[in-house]
């Protein structure tokens, strides 16, 4: 939909905002996101950086244009929650200075359930926060032990009910299956007790544990059974059926919500919405080009200090191949699919009759839907969607192939 001209008349240029906050208490065994352990962090300095960063991004990338609205803003971690409300209180006055936000514009924190207290969500609310997503990942106090977090299924259930107590409607909760060994009832279990809460969102990751990790080292040394797929393509069936039977709406692969719940946030990166990334680790998307801020926050906070200047990144200007692949991929993982006008905006001409032949082929086997108006995944093949994209890529790209582009 097309966002409601300004007073000017014109249509507002809508982009979004992820702000890092990279510190936690621990290091789960699952983590391969950039967080620094490690007692008396000076948060009070990040913040002062985090708000030299917005200005030069502001000036750099011209978002002091009357023409920008900011949509939504999340607040990511690493544990945001550890900056405590005042703190808290005071990022959110740092990015109001800026570009005028939407009405409304979707404000999320993200949280842990070990650093919730009610009055920690209450005066995140009052400062402006407006959605609150909690990382319980489990229920169950021997997951959360195998994941390597320092908390307990009590004290997630409290972290959630503090939550809503201090007057969250707007609350999202993270599950994680797929962990070796998971009993099939007691995934259901951790799902009922989620949707007890009756939850605005919920999101149900499949446990991916990236090289780096704890958890992916113990499974390639033998000391943990390595998970099974079909087991967690059962706990995914499970969570679409229970989310599905509690009213939830299936709108992206791993993201269910409640009727005008879906997390806008997550659909301005899906649907390749430009959004600016601050704090060290951080991603950036403007249409044309992608960068990631540097994953040093020695070097970050040493440039905003000194010079000021904007952290080292690694910058990327996109070409047609990761239009085409990025817009295959961001588009499947929703349930609405992707339009034929949207393929053939990333597809060459010489390419669009592969592509129709492979998802004809595609539906024919069950894997995806097709009408007139374009191609979605299956409800049954999203746990396979994966397979479903490499098979569209290549009929996508065998008119280019060969070619050199
Ligand atoms: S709380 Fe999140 S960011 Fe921090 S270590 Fe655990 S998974 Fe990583």
């Amino acid at each position: 939909m097309m966002p409601a001209p300004d007073q000017t008349g014109a249509s507002p240029r809508e982009i979004s905002l992820y702000v890092h906050i990279p510190y936690c208490h621990y290091k789960c065994r699952y983590c391969s996101f950039y967080s620094l352990r490690g007692e008396g962090p000076d948060y009070d300095a990040y913040l002062d950086a985090l708000a030299v960063e917005w200005r030069l991004v502001r000036d750099e990338e011209c978002l002091d244009d009357p023409a920008v609205r900011v949509a939504s803003v999340y607040i990511g971690g690493g544990t945001p929650s550890v900056l405590g409300s005042e703190r808290l209180r005071r990022l959110h006055r740092i990015l109001r200075d800026g570009p005028a936000w939407g009405e409304p514009c979707e404000v999320t924190l993200e949280v842990n359930p070990e650093s919730v207290t009610e009055e920690l969500i209450g005066g995140a609310l009052a400062a402006g926060y407006n959605r609150v997503n909690v990382g319980a990942q489990s229920f169950r106090d021997d997951d959360l032990a195998l994941l390597g977090r320092e908390s307990s299924g009590e004290r997630v259930r409290r972290a959630i009910a503090d939550t809503r107590a201090a007057g969250c409607v707007n609350l999202g909760i993270d599950l994680v299956f797929g962990l070796p060994g998971m009993d099939p009832e007691k995934w259901r279990a951790s799902l009922r007790e989620a949707l007890r809460f009756a939850p605005e969102h919920l999101s149900c990751y499949l446990l991916a544990p990236e090289e780096e990790t704890i958890l992916h080292q113990l499974l390639h040394a033998g000391r943990l059974e390595p998970p099974i797929d079909e087991a967690a393509f059962l706990q995914y069936e499970a969570a679409r059926l229970a989310a599905g039977q509690a009213g939830y709406e299936h709108y992206e692969i791993s993201n269910f919500c409640k009727p005008g719940f879906r997390c806008r946030h997550h659909l301005d990166i899906w649907q390749r919405r430009p959004y600016y990334g601050l704090g060290p680790s951080a991603h950036s998307y403007t249409g044309d080009a992608r960068w990631c801020t540097t994953a040093d926050i020695h070097d970050y906070l040493a440039r905003l200090r000194e010079g000021p200047l904007r952290p080292a990144r690694q910058r990327r200007r996109l070409e047609a191949a990761d239009h085409r692949r990025e817009a295959i991929l961001l588009g499947l993982r929703q349930a609405r699919g992707l339009t034929w006008d949207e393929i053939a905006a990333v597809v060459e001409a010489e390419a669009t009759a592969h592509v129709e032949r492979r998802a004809r082929f595609l539906a024919g086997t069950g894997f995806i839907e097709i009408d007139e108006q374009g191609l979605r995944l299956a409800p049954r093949a999203f746990f396979v969607a994966h397979h479903v994209f490499v098979e569209l890529l290549e009929a996508a790209e065998k008119a280019t192939a060969g070619r050199g582009e």
